[in-house]
Formats: structure tokens, C-alpha cells, sequence
């Protein structure tokens, strides 16, 4: 059981032996060709955007044609053998702060003496643009970012954090000016990937005030080579946990839909944490909708993610700021005392969901590395 059966099928970007890069399916520990196994010249590009831009009919049958090569018993590369690439030239790339209990936690931490959720947070799902050319595949090293830590205090992050999530990947474009309803997903969104938003806290704290997160998370966000297409997590589709206020009819009231996809956060070798993205507050529909309301154009690459997921136990928090509570609460890890990165850390973010085979699929893994700042 790989997590990589016919049941899964995710879209990635290889290549073999420097030669070029061309769109690929995996199965099991290998790696099926699809430029040398079909004349389609938008599975010979060097991304996922020709294909993805075909929208979903052409997914469909795409899938189907995969699905019939397997049955052939089509040869595959071994994994192995292969150089793994960025699936997909990213254009715009939005994150949310979707979760619940992630944002109760760090309202708890940063704001101690005041409401953990600020006003707006159950009206609508809060999002920030964040910087598409340094998504980065998995794999890639992770420069320690160097900033303003406070005022005259410019040096190195001491505060260099993960963030867990899920990230939802945009194939067909929508026009600008059309928002997006709830019930268009499936119509937009090609698939999934996992992702990582590497955070520096103590930039994040000092620069935030008041438009948000900008170089605290603008300096690398890794995402998984592989992209699960939406139709293989047929299976995976579950209720939210209530919404209470009833948001506003262009969130879809009571079609809050999620994804029941198990999260382990790998650090140093020890998995430290196990969110579920089933605890999520907004679902991906109400995010993409959200994104949308204001007549904002969908186009083919755009990445939203789901923001930090944590669940309600201590142990399915989905940053090391809310695992060390600030910092002020260092846990163990290979026997040693830890509360944010420090330099060799290695960082694995792996994802699984139900089937539609009643089976498990693993979705493609997340993984880097801290180097020291520079
Ligand atoms: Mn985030």
C-alpha cells in the first residue's frame, strides 16, 4: 500500500537525466510518462497550466485515459530515477486563517488580554495575498530570513515557525467581475497539494500592525510535488463543524463542506503533531467564493490555501507557535527541549484521506530544510 493505487493518480513535473520536463502521473513507486505516452502537447509542457487551463470535461477524460493506460499495464519510471520539478507556474497566491482553533490559539497568545477572535473572523473567511514566485517545490532548502525583528533590531528570525495546510490549486479561469459561487469548486479547482507557509513570528509580530503578514511570510512557502486532482477525493468530502452566526448567502449557508485529510507534522524525525483538516471552520467552496465576491478574476495557477490547521487537542496544533505556546513552553523532540526552527531542521508535512476504493490515499509529501541565514 503506497497510498499512490489507481484510486489516486496525482499530476507532477519531472524529468530524467536532465532531460526535458513534461507532466507525469505517479502509481505506486513509479512514475507514468504521459508526454511519451500520448501525443497531447499540453502533457509535454514543462507545467500543469496547459492542462489544468482545459478545464474539467478535459480532466475528466484525461483521468480516464490514465486510468486506461494502467489497465494496459503502460511502463512506468521508477520514482527513484526521476527529478521532481514545481508542478505548476503559480499566479496568484492567497492564504486564509481558516481554522478555528488555530486562530483562537494565537489570538490567545499574541492577544492575551482580549477577545481571541477578532469581530470579522465568523463573518468571513480571512485571507491575505501572499507572494506566488518563492512557492517552491518540496525539497528546496529554506533560507533562514533575515528582517526587522523590532525596532532598531535587524538580524536573523529567531522565531522561524511551520505552517501545516492544505492548498487548493485553480485550473479553469473565471472572467473579471463574475464572482464565483459556492457551488462552482469542482467547476475551477483542479486539485490539491500540501503546503507549507514558513513563517518568521517575530518579524510577522513587529510588521503586521496594520496590513498583515508581508516579508514574515514572503520569503519561501513550500509546496508537495505531487497534485491530487479534486476527483480523486471523492471520498473525502465531510460536513464542517457548525457555523454559528449564519454567514451571508454567498458563503452558502449549510453547505459548509470540508475535507477529512489527516495531517502529520514531521519535525527532526519525530512527528509532533497530527492536525485533521475535517476541524477546519470554512471549507475550500466558501474560501474560493469568498476570494471571488468582489469581482476578482480566477486565473489558471492561482493557489489559495487553507491557513494553519490545528484541531481542538494539544496535539493536532499545526505551528511550533502554538506547540511551544509562544515559546514560553518548549516540548521535547529526540530528547531535547524546542520551541521554533533552528538551522538543520528538516520539516516533513505528509497528508492522507479516504479513498473512493475504501483504501487510503497518501498525498504528495512536503519537505525542506533550514540553512543558516545568509
Ligand atoms: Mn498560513
Amino acid at each position: 500500500m503506497t497510498g499512490f493505487g489507481t484510486d489516486h493518480l496525482p499530476y507532477g513535473v519531472f524529468s530524467v537525466d536532465g532531460g526535458p520536463r513534461r507532466v507525469g502521473v505517479r502509481l505506486d513507486d513509479g512514475v507514468l510518462d504521459l508526454a511519451a505516452l500520448t501525443d497531447r502537447p499540453e502533457l509535454a509542457a514543462p507545467s500543469l497550466n496547459p492542462l489544468m487551463a482545459l478545464g474539467p470535461q478535459v480532466w475528466r477524460e484525461t483521468r480516464e485515459h490514465v486510468a486506461y493506460l494502467v489497465d494496459a499495464g503502460s511502463p512506468t519510471v521508477p520514482v527513484a530515477d526521476v527529478v521532481l520539478h514545481l508542478p505548476f507556474e503559480v499566479a496568484d497566491y492567497v492564504d486564509f486563517y481558516a481554522s478555528e482553533h488555530h486562530a483562537t490559539n494565537v489570538g490567545r497568545i499574541m492577544r492575551p488580554d482580549g477577545e481571541a477572535l477578532t469581530p470579522n473572523w465568523k463573518h468571513l473567511p480571512i485571507g491575505y495575498h501572499g507572494r506566488a514566485g518563492t512557492v517552491v517545490a518540496s525539497g528546496t532548502p529554506v533560507v533562514r530570513p533575515t528582517g526587522q525583528r523590532h525596532a532598531d533590531d535587524v538580524g536573523p528570525s529567531r522565531r522561524l515557525d511551520l505552517e501545516a495546510e492544505l492548498g487548493f490549486v485553480v485550473g479553469t479561469p473565471s472572467p473579471l467581475g463574475s464572482p464565483v459561487p459556492v457551488s462552482d469548486l469542482a467547476d475551477h479547482v483542479f486539485g490539491v497539494v500540501g503546503l507549507n507557509d514558513w513563517s518568521a513570528r517575530d518579524l510577522q509580530a513587529w510588521e503586521y500592525v496594520p496590513l498583515g503578514p508581508f516579508l514574515a511570510k514572503s520569503f519561501a512557502t513550500t509546496i508537495s510535488h505531487w497534485v491530487t486532482p479534486l476527483a480523486a477525493l471523492d471520498a473525502a468530502w465531510c460536513d464542517l463543524p457548525a457555523q454559528d452566526p449564519r454567514p451571508a448567502d454567498y458563503l452558502g449557508p449549510d453547505v459548509a463542506r470540508g475535507l477529512d485529510v489527516d495531517v502529520e507534522v514531521e519535525l527532526a524525525g519525530e512527528v509532533v503533531a497530527r492536525p485533521p483538516y475535517s476541524s477546519h471552520y470554512w471549507g475550500p467552496a466558501q474560501m474560493l467564493a469568498h476570494l471571488t465576491v468582489n469581482g476578482a478574476s480566477l486565473r489558471t495557477g492561482d493557489l489559495f490555501a487553507s491557513g494553519t490547521i490545528s484541531g481542538p487537542g494539544a496535539h493536532q496544533r499545526g505551528s511550533l507557535l502554538e506547540l511551544s505556546w509562544g515559546g514560553r513552553e518548549p516540548f521535547v523532540v529526540a530528547g531535547r527541549e524546542r520551541t521554533f526552527l533552528e538551522d538543520g531542521d528538516e520539516v516533513v508535512l505528509r497528508y492522507s484521506a479516504p479513498s473512493t476504493s475504501g483504501g487510503r490515499l497518501t498525498l504528495g509529501e512536503v519537505r525542506g530544510t533550514i540553512h543558516p541565514a545568509r
